[in-house]
């Protein structure tokens, strides 16, 4: 199968080329050609493990695998998970369940993604015969899932900023304790802006770039979106019949990654009732499957972290589905949006989308509400997806991370701090951070001195 960028001005690629490349030359998002059919297949994928239905569905996107090699990467990629069913889907009440997606090495849904990545980065270097260096800077998440998905991979290192004393203790123990010596976690001397901003300029340096075969790590490489799709697909395929008709996801929002993965398996032949794109008070989203307009505004950090964006960077994915698969109308989009902080859609169709939003103080009632109501604990931003729930649907809430992250949070709503085993151990272990100035002479130099 080939995958085509949403801005039309690059050729396409194959799965491996297109994952390796991350973001396309004409700066688009990478999307297959044609959606396949998976009506047909259905019935066929009920009962399969986790690691087997992810094989099945990734193998007619990742063409360019031979078969085999592609199910022991994928069969690799969900080790690391506590929990047997990889994804449990747990009912709390009529008409509601939740999807759990917090069991992974990380303690948050982008393990999913992440742990597979880290694989196919792996096997590439292996067929290539080359060494990667991935590069990244993050505000928490992604960063510690991207480590956990890289670390002690032979032939590869990563790098990854983030601003020293704005993580959680709990995220930046995630990524300075895992004694992994391909691991690089650079505790830098400003804000994560700051941090972004000088990645860029190590990126823009073709030179330095090429030499050391630098790959960036962030949320719009097509084989995270793709390996999202499994655990909606999973999900639905537990449900009884009686409900599968009726399914609406609620899916904590930030960069619309997430959420659309479940849209595009809906758009594969799974037949999702709707999605509930439910955002914090960092709302663009909100506003626009409210109003049709998508403008940017300020970043107000939040009880829901990886919910604070300011653009969502996958939504040109959705809107070149939503202006009619034509990559000239998504470049007139962007280009307005990028010149004028702002675009009106004309009689915007926002398909099957609805939308909320929470604000911090709503997020702290909700988890004392849904401990009180169903006797279960939800981490700030899954509590953002238990809002204004659709009475006549059968809702599946996707919990992105386990309150175990969030002690504070948890324990000023319900009065208990939750644990867990992997976070109690990481405790334990001694932190190895590197401080940096946030320039792009200082990475340079770093990375210089320890890549593969
Ligand atoms: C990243 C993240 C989100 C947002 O996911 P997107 O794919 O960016 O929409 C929500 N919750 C948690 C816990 C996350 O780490």
């Amino acid at each position: 199968m080939k995958f085509i960028s949403t801005r039309g001005q690059t050729p396409a690629l194959g799965f491996s080329d297109a994952v390796a490349t991350g973001l396309a030359p004409d700066g688009g998002l990478y999307l297959p050609e044609t959606l396949p059919d998976f009506s047909g297949k259905l019935t066929s994928f009920e009962g399969l493990g986790y690691a087997e239905l992810c094989f099945e569905f990734l193998r007619v996107f990742a063409t360019d695998i031979p078969p085999e090699t592609l199910r022991a990467l994928i069969n690799a990629s969900y080790t690391k998970f506590s929990d047997p069913a990889i994804a449990p889907l747990k009912p709390l009440g009529k008409n509601l369940y939740v999807l759990e997606l917090f069991h992974g090495p990380t303690l948050a849904f982008k393990d999913f993604a992440l742990q597979l990545l880290g694989n196919l980065y792996a096997h590439q270097c292996q067929v290539r015969g080359q060494t990667i260096n991935v590069l990244g800077a993050t505000s928490g998440d992604t960063g510690a899932a991207a480590i956990h998905g890289l670390l002690g991979k032979p032939g590869t290192a990563i790098f990854i900023l983030y601003p020293d004393g704005r993580v959680s203790p709990l995220q930046e123990r995630q990524m300075t304790c895992t004694g992994a010596e391909n691991v690089f976690a650079l505790a830098v001397d400003g804000t994560f802006d700051d941090a972004q901003t000088a990645l860029k300029e190590v990126f823009g340096d073709q030179a330095f770039r090429t030499r050391h075969r630098l790959s960036a790590v962030n949320s719009i490489n097509l084989a995270r979106v793709l390996a999202q799709c499994v655990y909606y697909l999973q999900a639905w395929l537990k449900l009884p019949a009686s409900e599968r008709g009726n399914v609406e996801f609620v899916v904590p929002t930030g960069n619309f990654g997430n959420v659309l993965a479940g849209w595009m398996l809906q758009k594969m032949g799974v037949p999702i009732r709707g999605f509930r794109v439910a955002t914090n008070q960092n709302d663009i989203l909100h506003r626009l499957f409210t109003t049709g307009e998508y403008r940017v505004g300020d970043v107000h950090p939040s009880l829901a972290p990886s919910m604070d964006i300011q653009v969502a960077s996958n939504f040109e994915r959705f809107i070149w589905f939503a202006v009619g698969r034509d990559a000239t109308k998504v470049r007139t989009v962007m280009d307005t949006f990028k010149r004028t902080g702002a675009y009106k859609f004309e009689n915007f169709n926002r398909d099957t989308f609805s939308a909320s939003r929470t604000s911090d103080a709503e997020i702290a009632s909700i988890i004392t509400r849904v401990h009180r109501e169903h006797g279960y604990v939800c981490d700030p931003h899954t509590a953002c997806g238990f809002k204004d729930l659709s009475p006549d649907r059968v809702n599946i809430v996707l919990a992105t991370a386990s309150p175990a992250k969030f002690p504070d949070t948890i324990q000023r709503a319900i009065g208990l701090e939750p644990t867990h085993p992997s976070l109690e151990a990481l405790k334990a272990k001694p932190i190895v951070k590197h401080r940096i100035k946030a320039t792009p002479d200082a990475i340079r130099a770093f990375i210089e001195a320890r890549a593969v």
